[in-house]
């Protein structure tokens, strides 16, 4: 690993933690686990980027990646990635691969990662990308993610990555009872509040509010 990056990544880390400490009062997360902090040296963000923003690579910031879409801000990837409660054997569905750097991140922690994306040239990039980088446990596949990946479900997580107006059931109904989902939800206002919904045995949704967040929206209908 090349020193420019070292040091990008050490800063970018020792950042991460500073927005955790500030933002504990309402995500109630004083710090990031260190597993995760280890999985966020480990992916190489400059590879996600566009060849125009390689120097911003580990700045805490959204970044256009093209097709009017962002690869998130690292703090608020690492927030949602912490949030999942991750174990090795977790199975894990990402709607909005995006760039595809959550979902790498997500191969790092978890046992599989299904990510749906519904612009087909960014879902062809991050599948070739994460192929290339050799993140066999990821999967990505072009479509609406509303309807989720059923073949594959039930999941311990879902995350998804752009603002819907409200939690699409479906990606509920392809949750395990005790399984997380973590997604931005419209506040009526503008921007949106990060939930985090937990799966009751019953089938239900226990939902609480994380944190006010920005996010582009979730496109299609179910
Ligand atoms: N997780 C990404 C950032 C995602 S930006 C990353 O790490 O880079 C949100 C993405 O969601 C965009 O790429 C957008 O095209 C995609 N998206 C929006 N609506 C979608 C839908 N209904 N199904 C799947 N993907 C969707």
């Amino acid at each position: 690993m090349n020193a420019k990056r070292r040091k990008g990544i050490q800063a970018l880390i020792d950042t991460l933690k500073r927005d955790f400490r500030e933002t504990a009062g309402s995500t109630g997360i004083p710090a990031p686990d260190e597993a995760l902090i280890e999985a966020i040296r480990r992916v190489p963000r400059d590879r996600f980027v566009t060849e125009r923003d390689l120097d911003l690579a580990w700045e805490n910031t959204a970044l256009s990646i093209g097709y009017g879409q962002t690869i998130s801000q690292p703090f608020v990837v690492t927030l949602m990635t912490q949030l999942l409660a991750l174990t090795p054997e977790s199975r894990v569905l990402e709607i909005g691969t995006g760039s595809g750097y959550q979902a790498a991140l997500l191969g790092e922690l978890a046992g599989e990662v299904y990510s749906i994306e519904v612009v087909p040239e960014l879902a062809a990039q991050a599948e070739s990308r994460l192929r290339e980088m050799g993140y066999e446990n990821v999967h990505v596949r072009a479509g609406n993610g509303r309807l989720g990946w059923p073949e594959a479900a039930p999941f311990d997580a879902v995350i998804v990555t752009a603002a819907a107006e409200e939690i699409p059931p479906t990606l509920v109904e392809q949750l395990r009872p005790g399984g997380r989902l973590v997604i931005p939800v419209d506040t009526g206002w503008y921007g949106q509040d990060l939930v985090l919904g937990v799966r009751g045995e019953d089938g239900g949704l226990e939902t609480r509010n994380v944190l006010g967040v920005v996010f582009v929206p979730l496109v299609g209908r179910e």
